[in-house]
């Protein structure tokens, strides 16, 4: 078990806090990917973890959405991110963040730059993305 922090990539000798990050780049296909960080780096995924718990998704009235980056109206097009945090010590989170396509864009390059990318599990299974935020409970 490897445990390297995804920000600086050095080995670390204490626990990591890990975070399971996954969307949609289209309906029928999931990408995820992993994360961990140290516990000097953790900021990087608290800062969303925290923002995205304050930022109410509400997922079936999406036109009233807006963008947790930015605060851009969604009723044109939101793009979904699902993510589940581990820390040592913490209960589990699961949040989703609600982004507009820039934003979405922007977060998931960093995390396809410094994350391990998961093999797909139960996309031949599930189909089509899960539209509701309970889902990311189930798909850690
Ligand atoms: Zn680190
Ligand atoms: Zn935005």
């Amino acid at each position: 078990m490897s445990k390297r922090c995804s920000v600086d990539h050095k080995l670390e000798t204490g626990k990591l806090a890990a975070a399971y990050w996954a969307w949609y780049p289209e309906p029928d296909v999931r990408v995820a990917y992993k994360t961990a960080y140290c516990v000097k780096h953790a900021d990087a995924l608290l800062s969303i973890i925290k923002k995205a718990a304050g930022h109410a998704v509400d997922s079936d009235l999406h036109d009233d959405g807006t963008c947790m980056a930015c605060g851009e109206d969604l009723s044109g097009g939101y793009e979904l991110t699902w993510v589940n945090a581990y820390m040592p010590g913490i209960e589990a989170i699961a949040v989703t963040l609600e982004h507009c396509y820039t934003h979405a864009t922007s977060i998931r390059a960093e995390i396809t730059e410094m994350g391990e990318r998961l093999k797909d599990r139960d996309v031949s299974k599930s189909g089509a993305p899960a539209s509701s935020p309970w889902a990311s409970l189930f798909s850690a």
